[in-house]
């Protein structure tokens, strides 16, 4: 419990960070028993094992789907996820190739994240991020040799030049602009849907502070240069490798603002009343649930959020 418990007292904060569906307190990681390959078969044998086909997790409607160790079956990678303390359960993923025809029991985390539990967020996000680096790197990226999974999942060995392959995961910042009305800002991406507007995101560059970041790219898709930057909190998004780092950040003049063109084609100022009738009439569709920009708008909106703000939870055009 002492592991779990700085966890949980850093997420389940005063409310003035945003409450998040992916990042919620899950179980302890045991990362101390990763170097020990006996007790981690051990831990196996009594496993709760979560089955991973390619990006997809198995998957009732609003639950995983976990196997007893003894169902699962062929060729594939075994990755160790933590431990349950209050129980002293283990979990592992079991990961397979992608399935090349379609088979309803396996999801996107996307499809499914919000109707997870805690427990089964922290285990899927997890599960779905190694697995989405380890997909991709069979191969030494020094010399070209096949590497193998090693440490339970969280590293990968070349057995010719002995290196050592960490997992890697791409910070992302996104932005809630306000102005000193406290309107916000929103932008339109043409491969979202049709009137889907969002905060606006993009990668923390080599050698850039998430602080520079956000001015960068409100700047590039906006126009808008923005100041009085302040953390909001932070999501694992492994679709494929991404954690969202979330600010919100005021600009003084909004006569700058403008689409870049390209990767935002429409933006548009909103007020909280303007934001209430324009998705009651559907000129504006939020981001899903799931999605850090969603608990944005909603923690900016206040008050009201889940009756006034419904709609939106469609990833698809
Ligand atoms: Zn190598």
């Amino acid at each position: 419990m002492l592991v779990v418990s700085p966890i949980m007292s850093a997420t389940q904060n005063s409310g003035r960070l945003l409450n998040l569906m992916l990042a919620k307190p899950s179980i302890d990681r045991a990362s101390e028993l990763r170097t020990d390959p006996v007790k981690l078969d051990e831990l196996w044998k009594s496993a709760k094992v979560l089955i991973l086909a390619g990006d997809r997790v198995q998957s009732s409607s609003d639950a995983l789907v976990l196997l007893d160790w003894t169902q699962v079956q062929g060729e594939g990678e075994k990755y160790f996820l933590g431990i349950d303390r209050t129980d002293g359960q283990s979990y592992f993923a079991w990961h397979v190739p992608a399935l090349e025809i379609e088979d309803p029991r396996f999801v996107t985390l996307r499809e499914v994240g919000a109707n997870l539990s805690d427990l089964e967020a922290g285990l899927a996000v997890h599960a779905v991020a190694l697995g989405n680096w380890h997909r991709v790197h069979p191969m030494c990226s020094r010399c070209g040799a096949p590497t193998r999974v090693d440490l339970g999942g969280a590293v990968r060995i070349c057995d010719l030049d002995e290196s050592q392959h960490h997992p890697r995961t791409d910070p992302a910042v996104i932005v809630l602009v306000k102005d000193e009305d406290d309107r916000i800002l929103l932008g339109h991406q043409p491969i979202w849907p049709d009137k889907r507007f969002s905060n606006f995101a993009g990668f923390v560059e080599p050698g850039e502070s998430f602080e520079q970041c956000v001015v960068r790219e409100v700047a590039e898709e906006s126009g808008v240069v923005v100041h009085s930057v302040s953390y909001l909190g932070s999501q694992p998004w492994p679709f494929p490798a991404s954690i969202m780092i979330a600010f919100e950040a005021v600009t003084s003049d909004v006569s700058t603002a403008l689409a870049d063109g390209v990767e935002i084609t429409e933006i548009r100022w909103v007020s909280r009343s303007e934001m209430k009738a324009a998705v009651a009439s559907q000129d504006i569709l939020l981001p899903p649930r799931i999605s850090v920009a969603r608990r944005m708008i909603e923690h900016w909106y206040g008050p009201g959020a889940n009756e006034d703000l419904q709609g939106g939870d469609s990833w698809r055009p």
